[in-house]
């Protein structure tokens, strides 16, 4: 195992940083390594998590991307075999000319298959999918023992579930198996419907649930009154083969060189962002989009989270379950429109009803609210009190993927598994957002 010099490593969201001993991979059937001085590990993948799940300031990483490999494409069955350090992009790269597609892809492509089962990602068809780890079939965990266990929801259910979504804790995911799903090819039938308000938005999310594979919306979080939740919704499926469109040509070019000295987004650039992003749409639009496009609209800025500056931004994403959502999710949009803070990333979407595999897997039949802030301090801190409360009222809970801050205890009553989860995890592995969020258990 090579080790490289301490290195300071931050997080996609550039709130949380910190010194760590840097371990890699140099083939997937090399040991756990062994630190000295009681030093903890953490696997780490493309840091494309927000906050700290993905950090263990003081202790060590464990890198995974050198394990790059694919192991099996099966063309004719739609199964696929690789390494944990590959990511979506590489895996979009080779299964969609042959007529195949992951069956969830978050936000980004730019994830490792092991980032994604630790977080048992979700995408834009939940309602339909579930989650990426309802897809993986198998996976080799190397744990901090030594052990190697090949693990399925046949032969080792329990710690299969505690793997997905298992942040990381249980030990390194070496390779894994996923199934995939038929596709004509890259394109995607898109309609992009512009909504009044809140109430017009969640009826649309709900109805288009029923006849589109992804569904998902952006809401204008600055908006006010009668106004409050108005946005744009898209819902999409797969094209037939005869479509076409021009192909985007592997995102803009454009990349954010360095963050500037403060942040580009403020509630005055927001205000006209937003205002004008909203009245840009027709109220109703169809077209046909690669699906590049569709899915990774920010992959096309290299660094685009440098725009927010020195200070970086936090991400705020909840899912409030059951009939109460709606109301609570007014709530939300309410407090957030009051304190006028807020971004371009405010997205909503409605998560179905099928079982996540994971112990700890963030997503439940609900509404899903996923919001950008700039880190203005004590200001944000308060609000993000007061969304807490709204969420913890509404036995909601808070992405670990995105976050940087969340109370212990609201982590605690979100995830009411977490004790059971206790059994499958190791002194030796640790990350700065467990030892936060079981401070005070
Ligand atoms: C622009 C953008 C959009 C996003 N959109 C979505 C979205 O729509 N839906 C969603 O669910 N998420 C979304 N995310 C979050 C992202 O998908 C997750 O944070 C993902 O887990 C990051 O993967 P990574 O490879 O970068 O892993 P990291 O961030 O490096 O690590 C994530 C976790 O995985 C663990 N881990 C990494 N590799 C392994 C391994 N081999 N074995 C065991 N544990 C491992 C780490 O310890 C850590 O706990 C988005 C992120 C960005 C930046």
């Amino acid at each position: 195992m090579q080790r490289g010099p301490p290195r300071i490593v931050s997080s996609w969201g550039n709130v949380a940083r910190g010194e760590h001993r840097v371990y890699g991979f140099s083939s997937r059937f090399e040991d756990f390594p062994d630190i000295s001085g009681g030093c903890t590990v953490l696997p780490f993948g493309n840091g494309r998590s927000y906050g700290d799940s993905c950090l263990n300031v003081g202790g060590a990483l464990l890198e995974t991307r050198t394990l790059d490999r694919f192991i099996r494409f099966d063309a004719d069955q739609g199964t696929l075999s690789c390494e944990a350090g590959v990511q979506l992009a590489d895996i979009l790269s080779v299964v969609v000319p042959a007529g195949w597609f992951p069956c969830v892809l978050p936000g980004t492509q730019y994830v490792t298959v092991g980032g994604a089962i630790a977080n048992d990602v979700h995408g834009k068809n939940h309602h339909r999918a579930g989650t990426f780890g309802c897809h993986v079939t198998r996976f080799e965990l190397l744990r901090p023992d030594g052990e190697r266990m090949s693990c399925s929801a046949e032969e080792t259910p329990d710690w299969f579930a505690a793997t997905i979504g298992g942040l990381g804790l249980t030990g390194v995911v070496t390779w894994a198996q996923m199934r995939l799903r038929r596709v004509a090819g890259p394109w995607l039938d898109v309609e992009s419907i512009r909504c009044a308000d809140l109430d017009e938005l969640l009826e649309l999310s709900i109805e288009s649930a029923k006849d589109f594979e992804y569904t998902v919306a952006w809401v204008d979080c600055l908006a006010r009154g009668r106004r409050l939740g108005r946005g744009i919704l898209q819902r999409a499926n797969h094209a037939d083969g005869a479509a076409s469109a021009p192909r985007p040509a592997g995102g803009t070019g454009f990349a954010v060189p360095f963050a500037p000295p403060v942040s580009l987004v403020n509630s005055a650039t927001l205000r006209l962002f937003n205002a004008a992003h909203y009245h840009r749409r027709r109220l109703r639009t169809r077209t046909v989009q690669h699906f590049q496009r569709f899915f990774f609209p920010l992959d096309g800025i290299r660094h685009w989270n440098r725009l927010y500056g020195p200070r970086g931004f936090h991400q705020y994403q909840c899912v409030i379950p059951g009939s109460g959502a709606g109301e609570a999710a007014r709530s939300l949009l309410g407090a957030v429109a009051a304190a006028g803070e807020g971004s371009f990333l405010a997205i909503l979407k409605c998560f179905g009803d099928r079982a996540s595999p994971g112990l700890l897997s963030f997503p439940q039949s609900g509404i899903t609210l996923a919001l950008d802030f700039p880190n203005r301090g004590a200001p944000l801190a308060a609000l993000f009190g007061r969304l807490d409360a709204i969420v913890a009222q509404s036995g909601g809970r808070l992405y670990p993927a995105k976050d940087a801050r969340m109370p212990g205890d609201l982590f605690r009553a979100g995830y009411p598994r977490h004790g059971e989860f206790l059994r499958f995890t190791n002194p030796r592995c640790s990350s700065s957002f467990w030892r936060r969020v079981m401070a005070d258990a």
